[in-house]
């Protein structure tokens, strides 16, 4: 009886979160297609650095490659990792260097969970993710961050209004290389590899121990053998949904 209780309470608890929770947009972003004119099309690769070290097999293959991306960066990871942002200050020509929050807090403004992480949880938390990071970023001698994108890249609909009045963009996606740095090589590198004009992909440059890593520099070199060419978010009309760049 003990037992059923206790589960009929986590029950209850987990009803009760549920309907406090606001409903979270995963927006996605494109790129205007390139079409016929454009030869073999082109898409963005953004990377997140949410936290932790710097995968330099994909840094490494970007600088060899001359493949241009957009770095999403945290506070956090700003602090942390000094050498890898001198690489890429380096290379202003490859690297753009977005918006990625303060502390990798979910701009989400009611207090919830996303995939394990503790949300904002109200306007005034938000606004301190954006500005927070918008600020490391001025201090490691940049330009102003134009993007944004909130950790675990969820939002509710109040916090995208908010951040848009901040005067950011939001970087939503369209192709999940990584599956959050958690897919093995073979999958990322297919997923990254079937990349087609107009996508924006997503994948993470901050987990050197992972599989994944290895699958986004296979999938990326297989997209440059197909002629792709790679635009960074500056570069391109990125168009998102949700009330995210309009
Ligand atoms: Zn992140």
């Amino acid at each position: 009886m003990g037992l059923l209780r206790n589960s009929l309470c986590a029950l209850s608890l987990v009803a009760a979160s549920a309907s406090n929770a606001a409903t979270l947009l995963e927006p996605t972003l494109h790129l205007k297609p390139q079409g016929a004119e454009g030869g073999g099309g082109r898409v963005a690769l953004t990377l997140d650095a949410c936290g932790g070290k710097t995968d330099t097999r994909i840094l490494s293959a970007l600088v060899d490659n001359r493949i241009p991306a957009t770095i999403f960066v945290t506070g956090i990871w700003l602090k942390r990792n000094a050498e890898a942002v001198e690489i890429m200050r380096a290379h202003p020509d490859l690297f753009e260097l977005e918006n990625h929050g303060g502390r990798h807090i979910p701009a989400v403004d009611t207090p919830q969970k996303i995939y394990g992480i503790r949300s904002a949880g109200s306007p005034d938390a938000v606004q301190a993710e954006v500005q927070s990071g918008a600020a490391a970023l001025a201090g490691a001698g940049g330009p102003a961050p134009k993007w944004f994108r909130g950790a675990t890249a969820e939002y509710s609909p109040s916090a995208i209004a908010m951040i848009r009045r901040l005067g950011f963009k939001i970087a939503g996606f369209s192709v999940n290389g990584d599956g959050g740095s958690l897919l093995g090589a073979k999958e990322t590198a297919r997923r990254i590899g079937a990349a087609k004009d107009g996508d924006v992909i997503i994948a993470h440059i901050n987990q050197p121990t992972h599989a994944a890593g290895e699958g986004v520099v296979q999938g990326l070199l297989a997209l440059k053998r197909k002629g792709m060419t790679f635009v960074r978010l500056d570069d391109a009309e990125g168009i998102g949904n949700d009330g995210t760049t309009d």
